[in-house]
């Protein structure tokens, strides 16, 4: 492989498949399911681990059943002068989080609080952070360009779909990586269990991991070992040669993301689906000062559902 691609393989790095939902609402704030009921309503479902991420709120992590375990988490919220509403999703805490920026602050999301600080306090606490559903939230690519210590962002927020058409993040992330900004893409449900409409089963992240522990679920994530759907399965993913292979569950469309003009969608026959798609990493020339700074694949299937693997990095050549 050239020294110049950085690809977090999780494809052929060791370990098994786990399937979960890395944001949740509960009774515990705003959320209609206690987690007792969200426990049953996951696991029957095939998932083999949750987050309950209720606002301000930090959950423990905790074996629940035979091969199903809660991952410690939290959603924060406030708004920063330069960017605007923001929302913050901390997992895996091995510190206690300190939260006393909130006190004597207002308790919607209207506190005043730079989102620096707040990485900082969920970094402190030991968590890994992802920015929660951009697009809801309003904030612009350019703004968030100075943002650092972010392990990646919801390019899929299932609630904000269903509820508020602002579900799908793909170009505040393709700005993100267009910039250098080396962010995993997280998908979630956001699930808040309300009267009227379906909001959880519609997001999840398979991770790649050693087992089934908190520690070494959040270490994959942190690796980028992972891929993001709301249905497609990825197969396999990987570099043969000088070409990127992918193989997937029936799509209708497999296609290649890079910065600018550096992307490409391979298309199944009108009524038929493909399985698999392969893009030249030769086709990668530089197009006048715009040279392909990353790769990532998303398939689509005949149900409008999508799988995003995570990018590969190519460095400027020096
Ligand atoms: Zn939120
Ligand atoms: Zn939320």
């Amino acid at each position: 492989m050239d020294t110049n691609i950085h690809f977090a393989d999780p494809f052929s790095a060791p370990g098994q498949w786990y399937k979960g939902n890395l944001h949740t609402h509960s009774t515990l704030s705003d959320g209609d399911f206690t987690p007792g009921r969200i426990t049953r309503w996951y696991r029957e479902r095939g998932y083999h681990f949750v987050a309950l991420t209720d606002h301000r709120i930090v959950s423990e992590a905790r074996a629940v059943a035979d091969k199903f375990i809660y991952l410690s988490g939290v959603e924060l919220d406030a708004v920063d002068p330069a960017i605007g509403l923001y929302h913050l999703v901390g997992l895996g805490f091995t510190r206690p989080l300190d939260l006393s920026c909130y006190v004597g602050k207002p308790t919607t999301a209207e506190a005043v609080i730079e989102i620096r600080e707040m990485i900082d306090r969920l970094h402190a606490a030991g968590a890994l952070v992802f920015l929660a559903h951009p697009y809801w939230s309003g904030g612009m690519s350019k703004d968030l360009l100075e943002v650092e210590g972010l392990a990646g962002l919801e390019v899929w927020n299932g609630s904000c779909e269903v509820w508020d058409c602002k579900g799908l993040s793909a170009v505040h992330w393709d700005d993100l990586l267009a910039a250098d900004r080396r962010l995993w893409g997280f998908g979630t449900d956001d699930c808040h269990w309300r009267p009227g409409r379906e909001d959880a089963g519609l997001g999840w992240v398979w991770v790649k991991a050693r087992e089934l522990t908190q520690a070494a679920i959040l270490a994959a994530l942190a690796q980028g070992h992972f891929y993001a759907s709301s249905g497609p399965q990825i197969h396999d993913l990987r570099l043969e040669g000088r070409e990127l292979h992918v193989r997937c569950s029936p799509a209708v469309a497999i296609d290649f993301v890079g910065n600018g003009p550096f992307s490409r969608r391979v298309v199944a026959r009108p009524g038929a689906t493909i399985t698999e798609a392969s893009y030249p990493l030769a086709e990668r020339q530089p197009l006048g000062r715009q040279t392909c700074r990353y790769v990532r694949v998303a398939c689509l299937d005949a149900q409008g559902c999508w799988a995003w693997s995570n990018p590969i990095f190519f460095d400027p050549k020096v």
